[in-house]
């Protein structure tokens, strides 16, 4: 995989890709940049160029080992999980995989109890002995029925009623957030489940597992191609009249993009703080969250159960949500919505450049639904070019 840094010719042209234009420039080596630049590569035969800012591939998903030798993701706990087996077909192309179930407990009330609440959780915490329907019956009792569920308040406070509402959700919400759940939009707290049997898996996806030799390993076979060409520490300011090409894919902020000219779409940042620790274990399950709103932070995570690593240390993470830095999550109301719909039918009068991914996009995705949505838009790329190329020209794989 050819690797280029800009800095060898800061002023002037770049002279890539023996000075013919690529066919694609591609911002971001994310899930959406790579599968992209892998698919118009392998399938199609086009030149691409894929540059990053950041010093490395596979974006929020990278891991990479730390100064102890205990491999960490560098942007917080990622969990491949999906339904939908076309895409762990082709993920399968560049990985092998760990099956990994992943648990979650939350610290509530001097308890650590599973989150999604399940029977477990409410015996615990209510010091009952309760069976399955009569944990139905104890939710029942305290939900309080809202007409119309619009929002992550809503959603909550319906199935399960306030106290339960109060200890696990609005405390956490507020801080991974910076709003009130009823300020966001009932998809961000419907993607937790309400349980009364013991099931305590956080998520139910027929396929949950980690690759084998991490994400980093499997961007690298993704983007090792002799037509993909990669700069990396590079961004896309620093390219755009340098670099000569004639499709752009964009997977960074769609705001940055168009210079913020309808104002900043909000993102919700994180700051990790990374410890490793003198000892094998730290927690029963790799992620502990923290509702308390006297926590400043959201959850620790514990790395070694997410990789299957043996380690005499173990590295760990806390999460502060904060309003600047990197953005890592689109902020999910309808008044963010509203200002992304002006963004996106610019887009969509702006020849040459296709927006992508979960910040091109401004959608809470998670990675299967983002290496969905490139998959997709290949399909469209790739009948637009079977339909405008005469017989016999495209490659038959
Ligand atoms: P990104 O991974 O953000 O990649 C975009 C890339 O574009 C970045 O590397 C960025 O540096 C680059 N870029 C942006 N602008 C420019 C520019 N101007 N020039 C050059 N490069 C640029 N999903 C799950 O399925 N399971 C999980 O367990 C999970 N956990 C998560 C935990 C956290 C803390 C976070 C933040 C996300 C989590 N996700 C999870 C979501 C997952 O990270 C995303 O779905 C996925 O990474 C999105 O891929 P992407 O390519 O769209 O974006
Ligand atoms: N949530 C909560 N308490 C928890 C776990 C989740 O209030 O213990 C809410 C919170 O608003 C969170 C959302 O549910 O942002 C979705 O949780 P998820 O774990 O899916 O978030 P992510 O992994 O994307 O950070």
């Amino acid at each position: 995989m050819p690797q280029v840094t800009v800095e060898h010719a800061i002023h002037g042209p770049l002279h890539l890709n023996n000075g013919q234009p690529y066919d694609y420039l591609i911002v971001g080596a994310g899930f959406a940049g790579s599968v992209i630049a892998e698919r118009l590569a392998a399938g199609l035969g086009q030149n691409v160029l894929v540059v990053d800012r950041r010093p490395h591939i596979a974006g929020n998903a990278y891991d990479c080992v730390d100064e102890a030798g205990v491999m960490i993701h560098r942007y917080g706990p990622h969990i491949f999980h999906t339904n939908a087996q076309r895409i762990v077909d082709y993920l399968s192309r560049f990985t092998q995989w760990r099956d990994y179930s992943h648990r979650v407990l939350a610290r509530v009330d001097e308890h650590l109890v599973p989150i999604p609440i399940n029977l477990t959780t409410l015996n615990t915490l209510f010091g009952l002995d309760m069976d399955e329907d009569q944990a139905q019956a104890f939710l029942a009792s305290r939900a309080e029925p809202v007409a119309d569920v619009r929002t992550s308040e809503d959603v909550v406070i319906n199935q399960i009623g306030r106290e339960l509402y109060e200890k696990f959700f609005r405390g956490y919400t507020r801080k991974q957030w910076g709003l009130d759940p009823s300020e966001l939009d009932k998809s961000v707290t419907s993607r937790i489940p309400t349980r009364t049997n013991e099931d305590d898996r956080y998520f139910t996806d027929t396929f949950q597992m980690m690759p084998l030799h991490g994400y980093t390993r499997m961007f690298e076979r993704i983007l090792d191609h002799p037509r993909i060409d990669l700069l990396l520490g590079t961004d896309f300011r620093a390219v755009r009249d340098r670099v000569q090409y004639k499709q752009l894919i964009y997977c960074g902020p769609i705001d940055e993009f168009f210079d913020f000219c309808f104002g900043k779409l909000p993102y919700r940042s994180l700051r990790f703080q990374h410890e490793t620790l003198a000892q094998g274990r730290l927690q029963a399950v790799a992620v502990v969250n923290f509702p308390d709103p006297a926590v400043p932070y959201t959850r620790i995570t514990e790395y070694k159960h997410l990789t299957g690593q043996e380690h005499a240390r173990t590295s760990i993470s806390y999460e502060f949500p904060c309003a600047e830095g990197e953005p890592y999550y689109p902020i999910p109301r309808l008044e963010n919505a509203e200002l992304y719909k002006r963004y996106s039918t610019l887009a969509d009068n702006t020849p040459g450049v296709t927006f992508l991914g979960r910040l091109g996009t401004y959608k809470y995705y998670n990675m299967d639904q983002v290496v969905g949505q490139a998959l997709a838009l290949y399909q469209r790329i790739e009948r637009e070019h079977s339909s405008s190329a005469p017989t016999g020209e495209l490659e038959i794989r």
